[in-house]
């Protein structure tokens, strides 16, 4: 049985338990459900617009080892790809159609390392998988993945929906940052999608309810520590949406001081777009705006498959490339 938003726990504030072990046991519990139950969820448009959105940022900015030009389009092949906080390995098909050579997936849910691991060799990916699990925000790559498995250097580094676990303290954001660059070769790219910080602000101060620091509706909820102050890292919120997360610390991720910090570790953002517009651009888009169809998002008359309080929940994301 899932807990409803009202069953939102109040926080003291400073609380210090261990949020990453909060956050990995509770993926780890999360029950694979295969792809039939997957569409029994009511939050299945909503699932199917994020897989597009994932895919319209592999699809746009993945980089293969031998990119060169063809035509008025590069051919991208052979890349490697290193995807932090991997889950299930849910991204895995979505590589497939830049032909990667290699995928290294880490996530510190080990019960979902394990499916990663299921999943690669069930759908016989012609790339190879090697998996591990480990807390990648606190933990250095090198001390837990071999390091011919790190060079030659990535071409792409992926983190899809967490990386704003790693936003509860400045140290730990520069481990995440120093874990993405350490590895990525020049002029590889770095992709992810996170919680919108300026979107969280403005429901917050627009229409969220003062006196429990929260906003969200029936698919999803905000619960915020405090609304004093708007510190750059540990601004903490628990958050739940309807048949995935259910009330997890999350931290907000202010994207100045994520662009600062990356510039620092030698990534500059050549990309940064809500998720709302992603839609926008997408469906205008010859190739993502056909996707968008054959992903359901869309039916064949062009209606978005979400409704508004879904929408709602969509555009709390941005997408972002370095
Ligand atoms: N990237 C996958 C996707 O898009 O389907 C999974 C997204 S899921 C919302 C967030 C993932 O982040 C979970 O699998 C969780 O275990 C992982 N995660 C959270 N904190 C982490 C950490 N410190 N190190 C590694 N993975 C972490």
């Amino acid at each position: 049985e899932q807990p409803k938003p009202s069953d939102v726990k109040k926080r003291a504030i400073g609380d210090t338990l261990e949020d990453a072990e909060e956050v990995a046991d509770h993926y780890n519990k999360r029950r694979e459900v295969g792809i039939h139950g997957r569409e029994e969820s009511p939050i299945i448009a909503l699932r199917k617009f994020n897989n597009w959105i994932k895919s319209v940022l592999v699809g746009t900015f993945a980089r293969g080892r031998y990119d060169e030009p063809q035509g008025p389009r590069y051919r991208t092949r052979g890349g490697r790809i290193l995807d932090l906080g991997c889950g299930k390995g849910g991204d895995l098909k979505k590589w497939d159609k830049v032909s990667p050579s290699a995928l290294v997936g880490a996530d510190i849910a080990s019960v979902s390392i394990e499916q990663a691991i299921t999943r690669h060799k069930e759908n016989r990916q012609r790339y190879s998988g090697d998996f591990f699990a480990f807390d990648c925000f606190s933990t250095p790559l090198t001390e837990v993945i071999p390091r011919e498995l790190l060079e030659p250097m990535f071409d792409n580094v992926t983190l899809q929906f967490c990386m704003h676990y790693a936003w509860e303290s400045v140290e730990k954001a520069r481990m995440m940052l120093d874990n993405v660059a350490r590895y990525l070769r020049r002029g590889g790219v770095f992709i992810g999608t996170i919680p919108d910080s300026r979107v969280l602000r403005d429901r917050l101060t627009a229409g969220g309810n003062p006196d429990d620091r929260s906003f969200g509706n029936r698919y999803y909820k905000v619960v915020f520590d405090q609304v004093d102050t708007w510190p750059a890292f540990g601004n903490r919120y628990t958050f739940f949406l309807e048949d995935a997360v259910e009330n997890v610390p999350e931290y907000v991720v202010d994207f100045d001081v994520f662009e600062d910090l990356a510039m620092e570790v030698g990534l500059r953002c050549i990309y940064r777009r809500n998720f709302a517009e992603m839609y926008e651009e997408g469906s205008r888009h010859e190739e993502h705006g056909k996707l968008l169809e054959r992903m359901k998002v869309v039916d064949r008359y062009g209606s978005l498959a979400l409704d508004e309080e879904m929408w709602q929940a969509a555009t709390l994301y941005l997408g972002f490339a370095f």
